[in-house]
């Protein structure tokens, strides 16, 4: 028994994890990493068995953003080489749900760019949920468009969104340090406006912002105290040509006490691993899928994700089923299920003239 088993026997038991728990975790050694895995683990599988929920974002408007969050490609002033277009049409929209539907998601998360909709820009969406929910009546649909003003989430919620994500993204004590263009409290303001109309709030953070492992747990801490059901923790993607182009502070260790972090703090909500998976969990994706329970399919807002198949073959190889696919998809697959059996053959290295594969 380490003491990590001892926390999560506690908190299996009905406890809370307090912040110096979440900071012992957060500082777990390397020999402890596995253990730590293992014992958040538990508490994953109590609460969320052997599923993984699997997510769509569907980028309904990129870039051009008039606020100046420090880690956003999409921001003012970004001169990241990414996307940048208006609206999505409602078709477009839908169109585009789609392909993630078929790839096993069962939220679809619309997203736009900006500061908050404006009352015509909600009427916009609420058309394309109708038109997605009209063909897939059984998807779940996130919005996600910024500070929220009065009536707006109760109009969404009408349309049939299910939840609204809006990220705190860091801890008050950090957050003007990352954005000056809106505030912490305009944020949370936001989170309760969501759920106050009864829409699921789902909110998260990110990590690698130059935070304090402190203020990661404050972070934490915070979205259980704002009742957040879903959390979605993002590892940052430095981009070049933003404020934080050249910042990087995570490696794939750093990212699972993170995680684990999270679960001890939150056990049973929804820990999705989210932008920034591939490029900083690397080689520690399956191990983080034992702590967390949701991932995004297939690609980000403004980055490439890995291909969708992958993200299934993460969730087959590690024993997990994707949500809403348990009776299909009863277990890892079997090495006759594989498409490909026949090794691809070395043409390079010793006994070509090739340079060898190291
Ligand atoms: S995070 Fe959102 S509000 Fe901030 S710059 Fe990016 S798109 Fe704009």
């Amino acid at each position: 028994m380490t003491r990590f088993d001892d926390l999560a026997d506690a908190v299996l038991a009905g406890g809370a994890a307090g912040a110096d728990d979440a900071l012992d975790v957060l500082r777990a050694t390397d020999d402890e990493l596995l253990p730590l895995v293992a014992a958040a683990a538990r508490l994953r599988r109590k609460h969320f068995g052997n599923t993984v929920k699997v997510n769509y974002l569907v980028n309904l408007k990129s870039g051009l953003c008039p606020e100046d969050c420090h880690y956003c490609s999409q921001r003012l002033g970004s001169q990241a080489d990414i996307l940048k277009y208006t609206w999505l049409k409602a078709d477009e929209a839908v169109e585009q749900a789609t392909a993630g539907l078929r790839g096993g998601a069962s939220r679809i998360c619309m997203v736009s760019s900006g500061r908050g909709p404006t009352d015509r820009d909600v009427e916009r969406v609420a058309g394309m949920v109708g038109a997605l929910k009209s063909e897939h009546p059984d998807v779940e649909v996130c919005a996600c468009l910024g500070l929220l003003k009065d009536g707006q989430a109760e109009r969404l919620r009408a349309a049939g969104v299910d939840a609204y994500n809006h990220n705190i993204n860091t801890a008050e004590s950090h957050h003007d340090d990352i954005v000056t263009s809106h505030t912490y409290a305009d944020r949370v303001d936001t989170v309760n406006r969501a759920k106050d109309a009864g829409l699921s709030p789902c909110s998260g953070l990110i990590a690698g912002l130059g935070e304090s492992d402190e203020q990661l747990v404050e972070a934490l801490v915070a979205l259980r105290d704002l009742g957040s059901d879903s959390i979605p923790v993002n590892f940052l993607m430095p981009f070049d040509g933003t404020p934080l182009e050249g910042t990087w502070e995570l490696t794939p260790g750093r990212c699972l006490r993170i995680l684990a972090a999270a679960r001890f703090v939150c056990p049973d909500k929804e820990i999705r691993i989210a932008g920034g998976r591939e490029m900083h969990l690397r080689s520690l994706q399956g191990p983080a899928l034992h702590v967390a329970n949701s991932i995004f399919l297939g690609d980000y807002l403004t980055s490439e994700g890995q291909a969708a198949e992958a993200d299934l073959e993460l969730i087959r190889d590690n024993g997990f089923v994707v949500l809403g696919a348990e009776a299909a998809d009863a277990g890892p697959d079997s090495p006759e299920d594989s498409d490909s059996h026949d090794p691809s053959k070395r043409r390079r290295g010793a006994g070509t003239d090739l340079p060898a594969n190291a």
